[in-house]
């Protein structure tokens, strides 16, 4: 199994790739997954500063991993790598940085967008492109990068994919941003296929689904006020945080889900 135990030759748990590491909940799982002793990469498309704050955020995580388990040698720095995954040549060095690092065991596919809230008789082609593209499309094409470094058919050690779908996907989310929805449906069924594909090759397919996280991609289809309000018909009484998402990411990492593959988690506050 890739998560073995820490040593004193390193921490045994690899490198993790986290894209969309810079903010939100990609930073959450970055900071979080460092702290468990995984070697940070992670990826932004603009916020180059934030991106190096939250590697920096790892470094002083993994420290403290170290310390506590009595590991003495310097944490591998994590990095941080510019890349817009909505151009698929872009992936492949993402991932050439991560083999420079360690061996790959973990993937959170992470980055995603969506856009301003809309009816589907007003979208347009090229907004349906870049959200399948950046959601679905390139979460498919990170995750084969994956599975040829971790899959034992290809000589790998094993490890896990966690993607990062959102509870839009069975709400359809109408009258807002019914594209989007679709696009994590598409990951959704992605985790459930790949799963089952990669089962008996030492790799773990999941996928988180979200319900409405304190995050600035609300900002972004024009309603930043959203958790907030939306906040009394949540189950809860409130919008959920990143670092409750990275929780559950976390946990599907680790050796404690070893028997759980093709599960779709609800982070939703029951929403
Ligand atoms: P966020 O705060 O807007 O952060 C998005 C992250 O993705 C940033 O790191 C951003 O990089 C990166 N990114 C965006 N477009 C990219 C591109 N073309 N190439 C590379 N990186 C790109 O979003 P979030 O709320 O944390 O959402 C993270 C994931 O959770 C997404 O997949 C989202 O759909 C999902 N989710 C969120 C919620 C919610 O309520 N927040 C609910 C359900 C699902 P820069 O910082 O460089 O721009």
């Amino acid at each position: 199994m890739a998560n073995a135990q820490p040593s004193a030759a390193g921490t045994g748990r690899g490198v993790a790739v986290v894209t969309g590491g810079s903010r939100g909940i990609g930073a959450a799982c970055a900071r979080l997954l460092a702290r468990a002793g995984w070697t940070i990469c992670l990826t932004y498309r603009a916020e180059q500063e934030a991106a190096a704050a939250v590697a920096r955020d790892c470094d002083a995580a993994a420290r403290q991993f170290r310390a506590e388990h009595g590991i003495t040698d310097e944490p591998t720095p994590a990095v941080a790598v510019g890349a817009d995954i909505a151009d698929p040549a872009s992936i492949p060095g993402v991932f050439a940085t991560a083999d420079r690092l360690g061996p790959l065991t973990v993937l959170i596919n992470n980055a995603g967008v969506t856009d301003r809230q809309a009816r589907v008789d007003e979208m347009t082609a090229d907004r349906l492109s870049r959200m399948f593209t950046i959601n679905a499309i390139a979460s498919i094409l990170c995750a084969g990068e994956a599975v040829r470094r971790m899959s034992t058919r290809h000589g790998g050690a094993g490890g896990s994919i966690v993607n990062i779908s959102s509870a839009a996907a069975r709400l359809g989310s109408p009258g807002l941003y019914v594209d989007y929805a679709a696009s994590k449906g598409a990951v959704d069924t992605f985790t459930l296929g790949l799963a089952r594909e990669v089962a008996g090759e030492a790799v773990r397919v999941n996928a988180v689904r979200p319900g409405i996280i304190a995050t600035d991609i609300h900002a972004t289809t024009g309603d930043a006020d959203r958790p907030a309000r939306m906040a009394s018909s949540i189950p809860v009484g409130r919008p959920g945080s990143a670092d409750e998402v990275a929780e559950a990411v976390a946990w599907l990492c680790s050796p404690a889900a070893s028997y759980t593959t093709g599960a779709i988690l609800d982070v939703t506050g029951g929403r």
